[in-house]
């Protein structure tokens, strides 16, 4: 029972991590789903944002930069001398001064010209600010004047940090340098922001690339991000005018909490945009990072978007839920099996019982179902029958050891099998046979056995009876018949007697008594004794048993007198018989007892005799035999 349960519990165990661990892959596949669908999804609107943002950038350089005044006027700055150059730069800063305004009101925040060798010629936002060199700080100056392309690109500056759209100006193949015209990361956020405003956004610097190009007194505008001391971020405070808006509350929550996220940590490092959630206060939230890399392929920042994620804890419900059923399931199917082991246990120990109970019974005992097939038996049956218990088991009871005296009958004449077909119980006398071949008288019980009040098998307990059946015959024997002689004796007789009495009434078959007595047989005892007495009566009787027909009765009446009783015979029949015996007792050689004689009265049956009539008239009979001289017969009808 012990390893039953033992095993059970295994299996249930290893059932329940198997769903466990299912159910939990599959709320974290349809969690990366979800995420993957999050990020994709994002990643596309910002970069439909970065286009139209590129677009835009390119418009403003097409109609308010590639225009002649504008082109003279950097012309005529080109290889002069720094006040040819001062005095052009003035011109230039007046003329663009109002488109300047303009584009400042559509968000663009850098409008600065550069000199061919990548210095800085104007800045629209520090006028007094130029001729440094922006050969180590600005790549994409650098990149734009080398390969006169347009280059755009997420980069960090001393002014700005964020999408840098410069534009080569090329005047009749002569090189004019380059202008930057950018907006602010804000202007994009705020625009990603109007197609998804569920989201909260967050723009955060990577600090290595960042700081080496900062003037000192613009390091104090970052702070650290609050995941990482290598992330910064602009306004950590909120505090400089065209600052983004702060984030929600619940943003803000999350962003204080990802330092404790390890996929948030992790994903950050990736090249690729991911999703990652959250949970903050038992509510989760999605954070997407979208690496933003700057013209040179580093990520140089990383855009961060936060949102609530309530299909997640939605998944994360259902997990719980489905796992909980598939707990209890488990848990209820575990007890169930458990109850069904130990019910079938206790089935098992009641029949081990059953069996141990049959096993001590002196008799034989099976049970055989509906069909005469044995469904149980005990050890004393496969003893008694010489088959082993499992060679009985599954037999047909009737066939294998069920033997009739009139040859073989059918299963529904067995008066063992009847017992299922009539519903009654039955005891007799049945020949057994053995395993051997021999055979036995068997004392049989059989009981119905009911289920639900139909009889479907029958229990039957046997036991082998040769050895009483020897016994009683022996003590039937020993009651019927005379010890000295070996003759019937008289209580016998008469119940013979009686009997043929009535079978001749019945069907009128005629029979014969005759009754002897040994003449001066007193003389024989006297003269030789009485066991030489006992030695002629015994010889007699042998004689006569050698002429009479098995059919015949033979009896003792008491002393030395006799009755013959000659079934199915008629007088005149009966008449030479008797004769015969007579002839024959006085052939006998007694030694010196010399010949001994007999003498009989014999009669047939009338159909009006009772036994007094029949005898008293044999007796009769035998006396005129006497009175004639002894050694004769005198018969009547
Ligand atoms: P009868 O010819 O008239 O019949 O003369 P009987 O001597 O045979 O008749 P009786 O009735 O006078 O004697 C019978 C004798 O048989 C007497 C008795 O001692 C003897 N007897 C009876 N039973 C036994 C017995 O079992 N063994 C011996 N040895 N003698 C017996
Ligand atoms: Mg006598
Ligand atoms: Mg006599």
């Amino acid at each position: 029972m012990f390893t039953g349960i033992f095993y059970v519990a295994a299996f249930l165990c290893l059932l329940w991590s198997s769903g466990f661990v299912y159910l939990r892959h599959e709320r974290n596949t349809l969690e990366r789903m979800h995420l993957a669908n999050q990020t994709t999804t994002l990643n596309m609107v910002w970069q439909a944002v970065v286009k139209s943002h590129k677009t835009g950038m390119q418009v403003y350089f097409d109609t308010y930069i590639m225009q002649p005044q504008v082109l003279e006027l950097l012309r005529a700055a080109q290889g002069g001398s720094e006040s040819d150059q001062a005095v052009q730069r003035v011109r230039l800063y007046r003329y663009l001064y109002p488109i300047y305004q303009k584009l400042r009101e559509r968000d663009v925040r850098q409008l600065h010209f550069h000199t061919p060798d990548a210095r800085s010629f104007l800045r629209f936002h520090s006028p007094n600010h130029f001729g440094d060199s922006l050969a180590t700080i600005r790549p994409s100056v650098v990149m734009a004047n080398r390969d006169h392309r347009y280059i755009q690109g997420f980069e960090t500056g001393r002014w700005l940090s964020g999408f840098r759209n410069v534009f080569p100006i090329l005047y009749s193949d002569e090189d004019l340098g380059s202008v930057e015209i950018s907006q602010p990361f804000e202007s994009l956020r705020r625009e990603i922001w109007h197609l998804d405003k569920s989201n909260d956004f967050m723009l955060v610097y990577k600090a290595s690339l960042l700081l080496p190009k900062l003037f000192e007194e613009q390091k104090k505008i970052y702070g650290s991000s609050l995941f990482s001391q290598d992330w910064l971020v602009e306004d950590p405070r909120w505090e400089l005018p065209d600052s983004p808006p702060k984030m929600s509350g619940p943003a803000q929550k999350v962003y204080a909490g990802l330092s404790e996220s390890q996929s948030f940590i992790q994903a950050l490092s990736q090249k690729q945009p991911q999703s990652v959630a959250v949970k903050v206060q038992d509510e989760f939230y999605r954070v997407t990072i979208i690496p933003l890399e700057d013209v040179e392929g580093l990520t140089a920042a990383v855009l961060l978007s936060f949102s609530a994620a309530p299909e997640i804890d939605e998944m994360y419900w259902n997990y719980r839920t489905d796992l909980l059923i598939f707990s209890v399931m488990v848990l209820f199917g575990g007890i169930t099996f458990l109850l069904f082991l130990q019910s079938k246990q206790v089935v098992v120990e009641k029949q081990r019982n059953i069996q141990l109970i049959a096993n001590t019974m002196n008799d034989g005992l099976y049970v055989m179902n509906d069909k005469g097939v044995i469904t149980f038996v005990n050890a004393t049956a496969s003893e008694i029958l010489g088959y082993s218990c499992h060679e009985l088991l599954g037999q047909e009871a009737h066939a294998l050891f069920h033997f009739h005296d009139n040859g073989r009958c059918s299963l529904s004449e067995c008066p063992i099998f009847n017992v299922l077909l009539s519903n009654a119980s039955y005891a007799g006398e049945e020949v057994f046979r053995r395993k051997d071949g021999s055979s036995f008288v068997a004392e049989v019980a059989s009981e119905p056995m009911f289920k639900k009040e139909k009889v479907v098998s029958a229990v039957t307990i046997f036991r082998d009876i040769t050895e009483r059946k020897k016994m009683e015959e022996q003590l039937t024997h020993l009651c019927n018949v005379d010890p000295l002689t070996n003759a019937f004796n008289r209580r016998y007789f008469l119940q013979v007697l009686e009997t043929e009495i009535q079978k001749s009434k019945r069907y009128r078959t005629p029979f014969v008594l005759a009754m002897g007595d040994v003449d001066h047989f007193k003389r024989v005892n006297d003269a030789f004794g009485h066991e030489a007495g006992d030695r002629v009566l015994k010889e007699i009787v042998a004689s006569i048993h050698e002429r009479i027909r098995s059919a015949d009765v033979f009896a003792r009446w008491g002393g030395e007198e006799f009755v013959l009783l000659l079934a199915n015979t008629s007088l005149s029949v009966a008449v030479p018989l008797v004769e015969n015996i007579i002839a024959n007792i006085r052939l006998l050689d007694f030694g010196e007892i010399g010949v001994v004689t007999i003498s009989f009265g014999v009669t047939d049956h009338h159909k009006e005799d009772t036994i007094d009539t029949l005898l008293n008239r044999a007796d009769k009979l035998l006396y005129e035999a006497k009175e004639a001289g002894r050694n004769c017969i005198r018969a009547s009808e």
